[in-house]
């Protein structure tokens, strides 16, 4: 006899185990599996990302991300304090560096106050009081409800609520096969299941088409290298971001302070040869970078985005000392010398849609037969999730 739930989440990340939460929450006598391919919790982007919760600016008024982001850093926030997971309230300054960004710093101020954000534009004096070591051109951006946290210790905190509600988190399980109400699984078998969400990551367009659901989808994975400073704890206070570039879904190279005060620099958003591309060979599969090599030209030839500007921007960050350097025009302290750590290296799970050769913006979730698939779960996806996970599960219960 197969094993039976009323719901598999696929993929343990901090997205499935929100969905399973959110679900336990309104059915709370329901059997929930969540099954995740690795043996440890947040071996992938839910455990290798800055950690920062962001606040909700940076999002189109109309998009997912604008709705989930503020309510998820409130949402966040509530749940550190009930679990006891440590959040360092740091705020961020955005930088100007020249005058020509000045127009699209006033347009994350109108972003966030339309998102219902506290944001608040601050001249160079005000910054030289929120973050010393920051410079900026005229202008600034404050955010006083961006923070950080242990991205890790958040999973590890939901997963223990997930099984405390009665669920269950099986690790080291792979998903191999899956359809309308049936799940194959290494460890368990075959599982039959009420609903499948499938909430696999970097892998989710994979899972997607099993079901027949968002063919038109590919995955471009984006690796993000980190370097920290030697720097005292405390002595950088604030998180550092550049004005981005509205034309990308990347934020540019960026100083955090991580939630023990340590300064970071990245991530960088270079193009990844294959999905778990973290670095020499491991996880390399010939099909995933078989795939990227058939999607990546169609990408290059993309109208919507700065592909060649991307590029020539990402790939000399490879080098520790460019890196670095760029990070020196936010914060001029920054020295080569001083970060020569590197940090664990994330790759993004960014959702390309192949008929308009677009990058997907923001959040995509798909219906399919007895199933729900989470395709574009990117950043700020381990901010929005708790919020992302009650949007997701009122759809499916109504
Ligand atoms: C470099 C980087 C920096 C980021 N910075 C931030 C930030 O500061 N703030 C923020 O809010 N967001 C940030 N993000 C985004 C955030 O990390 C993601 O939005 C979020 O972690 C997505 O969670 P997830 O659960 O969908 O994915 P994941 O954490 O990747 O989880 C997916 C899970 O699915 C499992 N899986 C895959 N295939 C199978 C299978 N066949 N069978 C079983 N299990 C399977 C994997 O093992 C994995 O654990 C960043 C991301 C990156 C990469």
């Amino acid at each position: 006899m197969p094993r039976s739930a009323d719901l598999v989440v696929i993929g343990g990340g901090i997205v499935g185990l929100a969905l399973a939460d959110a679900w336990l929450t309104r059915t709370p006598a329901d059997r929930v599996i969540v099954v995740d391919k690795e043996p440890a919790l947040a071996a992938h982007a839910s455990g290798r990302n800055s950690g920062v919760l962001h606040a909700g600016f940076y999002y189109a008024p109309d998009s997912l991300k604008a709705r989930l982001t503020r309510q998820g850093n409130a949402l966040l926030h509530e749940f550190c304090r009930e679990q006891g997971v440590a959040v360092r309230e740091t705020g961020k300054v955005v930088v100007a560096q020249s005058a020509d960004q000045l127009p699209a710093l006033l347009e994350l101020q109108r972003r966030g106050t339309a998102n219902g954000v506290d944001v608040e534009l601050i001249d160079e004096q005000q910054l030289r009081e929120l973050e010393p070591l920051a410079r900026t051109h005229e202008q600034a951006l404050w955010s006083p409800t961006t923070g950080v946290a242990d991205p890790a210790a958040v999973v590890e905190a939901l997963a223990r609520r997930v099984r405390a509600k009665g669920g269950e988190v099986l690790l080291g399980s792979t998903v191999t096969g899956a359809g309308p109400r049936w799940v194959m699984t290494t460890s368990d078998g075959l599982i039959s299941a009420g609903h499948i969400i499938n909430a696999a990551g970097l892998h989710a367009d994979v899972i997607a088409h099993w079901f027949g659901v968002g063919t038109e989808y590919r995955m471009l994975p984006f690796k993000g290298l980190y370097w920290y400073g030697s720097w005292a704890p405390g002595r950088l206070q604030r998180h550092v971001y550049p004005v981005p570039d509205a034309r990308n879904p990347f934020l540019g190279v960026h100083l955090t302070v991580t939630v023990d005060g340590r300064a970071k620099i990245g991530p960088t958003a270079i193009p990844a040869l294959w999905r778990e591309d973290y670095g020499g060979l491991g996880g390399w599969k010939a099909q995933d970078t078989w795939e990227i090599a058939r999607t990546f030209p169609r990408f290059l030839a993309s109208d919507a985005h700065d592909v060649p500007g991307l590029i020539r921007s990402e790939l000399p960050k490879y080098s520790r000392k460019h890196l670095v350097r760029q990070a020196a025009a936010l914060v001029p302290s920054v020295r080569v010398e001083d970060f020569v750590t590197k940090g664990r290296v994330g790759v993004r799970a960014q959702l390309f849609h192949l008929p308009t050769r677009t990058l997907e913006m923001d959040f995509v979730v798909r219906p399919g037969q007895d199933s729900t698939h989470i395709l574009n779960a990117v950043s700020p996806g381990w901010t929005s999730a708790l919020a992302f996970a009650d949007y997701v599960i009122d759809a499916v219960m109504a």
